[in-house]
C-alpha cells in the first residue's frame, strides 16, 4: 500500500477530483487561497525559526506564529493530514427507522448474561429464544462486561433491533423480520487519518512521551522500531528527542484507536536515525531505513564456527559438576580452548566479567529485546569491556573452562525479553532489505514520508528556537 496519497496536496482531506480541468475560475482562487493562506502559517514558522536561531536576539512580535500553539504539550496537531481509502462496509444494513423507535443503552455489567439483562428491562423469555437462534446469536453468549448493548423498542415496547458492539469495527445487528429475528454482521467505515507528535526527552522517555500526549502504546512501538539501533535502558539521554507519524482510527468522525507508527525520526546523542513503515504488495509490513534496509537485523545462529554441540537446552538436566538436577538454559558448544567466539547480532556489551560458575562471562544486549550471553570463557577478545559496542560477527572472546566447567567449551543463552529461550529453535528475527521488485514503489512512498519529517523537524526547530528566544 502507498501513502503517497497522503500526502497529496489535498490537505482538507477531500477526495481528489477528477474533473480538475474543469474547475471553474472561482473554485480556482479559493483553492489558491487555501493554499496561500497555509503557506502564510508555516512559512513565516519556517524562517522566524531560521532568523532568530541565526542572531540569537530577542523576537519580533511574532504576530503569525500565533497559529502555533506555546509548546508546553509539545504536541501539535496543526496538520491534520487526509486518510488514505476507506475500508468498505462488510454489509450494507438498513438504518435503525429513529424517529418512533426508543433506544436503551446498556452497559453490561460483570456477571451479567443476555437472559439477566432481559429480565432487568422486562424483555420476555421468547424474544431471548428468537435472538439466539439466529445466525450469528451464538455470540450473544459472549457479551463481556464494559460493552453497551442498543435495544431500539418500538411504541409498544416491543425489541425491534439488538445492536452488539464487537470490536472499534464491527458490531451485530439482530432485526425483527415478519415472524423471526435475523441477525447481520455490519462493519462500519474507519477513516485513518494521519497525526503528529513530537517530544524532547528531558527524564524518561515514557515521561517525554505522556508529556506530548501519546499512548503507551505508540511508545512501545517506537521503543520495538529503534530497539536494534538504541538500548532504550542504557542509550537515552537528556535532550534526545523523537518525532513519530502515526495513524488514528476515526469511526463516525470520533476517534476511536490508535493505529501504526508510520514514519519516525529518533534523535540519539545528536545522531538521527529514520524509519519508515512500508508494506509491499504482497501484504507484507515492515519498517526501513529510508534506502531500503529493515530496521531488524538477523542474529547468527551459533558464535563458535568450529564446534560440536555437547549439551542442549533442557529445563531438567542433571548438572555434570553439581551432580543435581538444575536447568539448563543455553547450549554448549564444546570447542578447543582458544576458539574464537563471535557476537551473535549487533549489540552493546552489558557485562564483561566474572559472574560465579559461569566464570568468565560476556552478555550482549541487542536492542530492547535481546540478550546474549557467553560463559566459561578463557579471555575476552582486545577491547572488549562493558559498554562497548559490537558488531554481528566480531571476535568477541575465546572458548576456556572458567567457571563450573568440566572441560573447555562455550555456555551460550539467548534471552528474549529476559526469558531463556532456546538459542537453537528460538525463532530469530529477519533482517530483510526491501525485494527488488518492491524498492522503486518504496522510494516513491519513503521519499514522501521524509520530507514530512524534514518538514516537521524544521518546524520544531523554528518553534524550538522561539521557546528559548522568549526565555531571555
Ligand atoms: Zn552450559
Amino acid at each position: 500500500m502507498s501513502y503517497d496519497s497522503l500526502f497529496s496536496k489535498d490537505y482538507k482531506g477531500h477526495p481528489r477530483r477528477q474533473d480538475e480541468q474543469r474547475r471553474t475560475p472561482r473554485e480556482l482562487l479559493a483553492i489558491r487561497g487555501r493554499l496561500i493562506g497555509m503557506a502564510a502559517i508555516l512559512i513565516p514558522m519556517l524562517f522566524a525559526g531560521i532568523a532568530l536561531e541565526s542572531q540569537g536576539k530577542t523576537p519580533p512580535e511574532p504576530s503569525p506564529l500565533r497559529a502555533v500553539p506555546d509548546d508546553s504539550s509539545r504536541i501539535r496537531k496543526v496538520l491534520l493530514l487526509p486518510a488514505h481509502p476507506e475500508s468498505a462496509p462488510l454489509a450494507a444494513a438498513p438504518e435503525a427507522k429513529a424517529s418512533t423507535e426508543n433506544v436503551l443503552s446498556i452497559k453490561v455489567l460483570a456477571g451479567d448474561t443476555l437472559s439477566t439483562i432481559f429480565t432487568r428491562h422486562g424483555l420476555s423469555a421468547a424474544t431471548l429464544a428468537k435472538l439466539q437462534a439466529t445466525k450469528h446469536g451464538k455470540r450473544l453468549a459472549r457479551i463481556r462486561p464494559g460493552q453497551t448493548l442498543s435495544l431500539y423498542m418500538n411504541e409498544q415496547n416491543v425489541l425491534q433491533r439488538l445492536i452488539l458492539p464487537l470490536d472499534i469495527q464491527h458490531s451485530l445487528h439482530l432485526i425483527r423480520g415478519h415472524k423471526n429475528f435475523h441477525s447481520v454482521q455490519i462493519s462500519k467505515k474507519l477513516k485513518t487519518r494521519l497525526n503528529y507528535a513530537e517530544a524532547r526527552i528531558t527524564n524518561s522517555l515514557f515521561l517525554a512521551g505522556k508529556k506530548s500526549g501519546l499512548s503507551d502504546d505508540l511508545i512501545m512501538q517506537m521503543v520495538d522500531i529503534f530497539g536494534w539501533d538504541i538500548d532504550f535502558a542504557l542509550d537515552i539521554r537528556t535532550g534526545d528527542h523523537f518525532t513519530l507519524i502515526f495513524e488514528e482510527l476515526y469511526r463516525a468522525g470520533e476517534k476511536v484507536a490508535n493505529g501504526s507508527i508510520i514514519a519516525a525520526e529518533f534523535v540519539n546523542r545528536g545522531k538521527a536515525i529514520r524509519a519508515i513503515r512500508y508494506t509491499d504488495a504482497s501484504g507484507h509490513s515492515d519498517y526501513y531505513t529510508p534506502d531500503g534496509h529493515s530496521v531488524r537485523k538477523a542474529f547468527l545462529r551459533t558464535p563458535v564456527k568450529f564446534s560440536r554441540i555437547s549439551s542442549r537446552f533442557n529445563l531438567r538436566r542433571k548438572h555434570p559438576v553439581l551432580h543435581r538436577v538444575r536447568a539448563h538454559r543455553g547450549v554448549d558448544y564444546a570447542a578447543p580452548r582458544g576458539t574464537p567466539i563471535r557476537a551473535t547480532g549487533d549489540g552493546k556489551i552489558a557485562f564483561a566479567s566474572r559472574k560465579g560458575g559461569y566464570g568468565k562471562t560476556l552478555i550482549i544486549r541487542h536492542g530492547s529485546t535481546y540478550s546474549t550471553l557467553y560463559a566459561h570463557l578463557s579471555r575476552f577478545a582486545r577491547g572488549i569491556r562493558s559498554g562497548k559496542s559490537v558488531r554481528q560477527g566480531q571476535l568477541v572472546a575465546y572458548v576456556g573452562s572458567s567457571g563450573l566447567a568440566t572441560g573447555p567449551h562455550l555456555h551460550y543463552e539467548f534471552r528474549v525479553r529476559g526469558r531463556h529461550r532456546n538459542p537453537l529453535t528460538v525463532a530469530l528475527p529477519k533482517a530483510k532489505s526491501i525485494a527488488k521488485r518492491f524498492r522503486t514503489d518504496y522510494q516513491r512512498h519513503g521519499h514522501t514520508l521524509n520530507s514530512r519529517l524534514n518538514l516537521i523537524s524544521r518546524l520544531t526547530l523554528a518553534q524550538n528556537s522561539i521557546t528559548v528566544a522568549k526565555k531571555h
